[in-house]
Formats: structure tokens, sequence, C-alpha cells
């Protein structure tokens, strides 16, 4: 299937490592003009080795100043933004007693307003060209939460309800919004957290895991990559509005 990316332009944030890289690297197999930001430089260059013609751009995500003239950096070189894919490493775990108001921001500002910042960046592009569109990476916490997640709990709720009446507002303009909801994924982020398993087979903590996914293993971020190429093409162009999971069937809840 074509899916028609060829020569579109794709930011894709936090690109340089896991489920952000492999969309990154989706959307460059299909021809796109790819560029990635995050905050290593030297994990970033790694990245985008792996993608020729890769535009690599150091920002932290969290901080308004460092998006600032982010997606105008990406137009001056590749053209306007077609596909915004609005990603960012997780907020922490943690029992709602243990949470500050500083805590709160952060998570705040990397979850929601990052969101939000670089929607508001290229949104203007795309609503006068009547063609673009936005795809949120976020968690199946949105369709079932997930014990001691507070902050992503609560945060990723706030950028579906965001996600939902911006669909509604821009959809006019032929500008997409959807947001695609990965279950457990093997990368980096959920290695560290699991922690190495033994000669015998995983750590308790990833076998309990396991034992509640029905298709009985983690995903690959390519195969979360998958939907979010689909969603960000020409081929996706009845769709927005939509929360889509990825997930193994670990939410038991229907949607
Ligand atoms: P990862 O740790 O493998 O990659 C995270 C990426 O985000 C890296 O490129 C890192 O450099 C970048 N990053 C982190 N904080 C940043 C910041 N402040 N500014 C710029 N870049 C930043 O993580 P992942 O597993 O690919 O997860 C991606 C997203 O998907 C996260 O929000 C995560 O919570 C969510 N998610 C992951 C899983 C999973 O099992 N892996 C499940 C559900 C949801």
């Amino acid at each position: 299937m074509d899916l028609g990316l060829k020569d579109r332009t794709v930011l894709v944030c936090a690109g340089s490592q896991g489920i952000g890289l492999a969309t990154a690297r989706g959307f460059h197999h299909e021809g796109a003009r790819v560029a990635i930001c995050a905050r290593d430089p030297d994990q970033l260059a790694l990245a985008a080795a792996q993608m020729p013609g890769c535009l690599a751009l150091v920002a932290d995500l969290a901080d308004p100043a460092q998006i600032t003239g982010l997606a105008d950096t990406v137009a001056a070189q590749f053209g306007p933004v077609d596909v915004l894919v609005n990603n960012a490493g997780g907020p922490p775990p943690g029992l709602f007693d243990t949470l500050d108001d500083a805590r709160w921001e952060a998570a705040t500002n990397l979850t929601l307003m990052s969101a939000v910042r670089m929607t508001r960046a290229v949104l203007p592009a795309m609503r006068a060209r009547r063609w673009g569109r936005i795809v949120n990476i976020s968690s199946f916490g949105v369709k079932q939460p997930v014990p001691n997640l507070t902050l992503s709990n609560s945060l990723r709720m706030a950028v579906l309800g965001w996600a939902k009446t911006l669909s509604q507002q821009v959809a006019a303009d032929n500008v997409l919004v959807n947001t695609v909801c990965p279950g457990w994924t093997r990368t980096g982020r959920v290695e560290k957290l699991l922690g190495p398993g033994d000669a015998d087979g995983p750590s308790a903590a990833e076998a309990a895991i396991l034992a509640d996914i029905p298709l009985g293993r983690f995903a690959e971020a390519e195969e979360i990559a998958s939907l979010a190429v689909f969603l960000g093409s020409e081929v996706a162009s009845y769709m927005t509005g939509t929360a889509i999971a990825v997930d193994g069937g670990v939410a038991k809840g229907y949607a």
C-alpha cells in the first residue's frame, strides 16, 4: 500500500530511542523527510545515522524556551511540518502522597504542555495548506489506569481531552488529530524499569506483567510505530479524534 508519505515533512519528538525512533524510522522508510528531537546529542546522532538525510535537533521538550523555534528550524530545512508526532519520556511513577507541586508541574510540562506547545507551532501552516496530521503517543493507561503511575494516568487523560477537542476544531481544515496508546513495549525505558532476568527466565516483575498480557509478550517498538505511521499518512484520511490501543489486549475494558 502506498501511504502517500513521500517527501512529506515529519517531525518526531523524542525520536532518538524506543517508540519515537521506531516511528521516525517508519516514516523515513516511506520516503518522508524526517526530523527528530531529543535531549542527548550523542543518542540523537546515533539515531540520525540510521536515517540518511535525517535532521536531528537537541531540545528538552519540557522546556518551553527549547521548543520555541524547533518547528521553524525544520521548516527552513525541509518545508513546513506536515506530520507532527508528539512523544516524550513518560513521567516518573509515584503514589499520590509522594507527589508535590514541583513534580506535578514538571510532568505537566513534559506530558501535556510539550504536545500543546509543539502543536501550536505547527498548526497555522497545516491549516493554511489544508493538510496536517497530529499523532500523539500516549499509553494504555488511558484505557485502564496503571497502578502507581499517578502522574501518567492523570496527565495522559488531559492530553486525550485536549486532542479530542482540538480534532473537532481543526477538522474543517483537514488537520487530523489521533492518539496511539501503546501497551508494554520492549524499549530501553522498560528494560531499565524491570531489571535483568536470570538464567531461568524473566525477572519476577516481568513475569507478573507478562501473565496479564493476553498476547503473552511485550510489543516491539515497531508494532507501535506501524500505527503511528499509518495515522500520519494520506491513507488515514477519514480518522480523527481517535485513541487506539496497541497493547496485546492488556487493557481489559471495551474500546
Ligand atoms: P524510551 O525511554 O525508550 O524513549 C524515550 C525518548 O524520549 C528518548 O528518545 C529520550 O531521549 C526522549 N526524551 C525523554 N524525555 C525527554 C525530554 N524532556 N525532551 C526531549 N526528549 C525526551 O521510551 P519509550 O518506551 O519509547 O516511551 C515513549 C513514550 O511511550 C513514553 O511517554 C512512555 O511513557 C510511553 N509508553 C511506553 C510504554 C512502554 O512499555 N515502553 C508503554 C506505554 C506508554
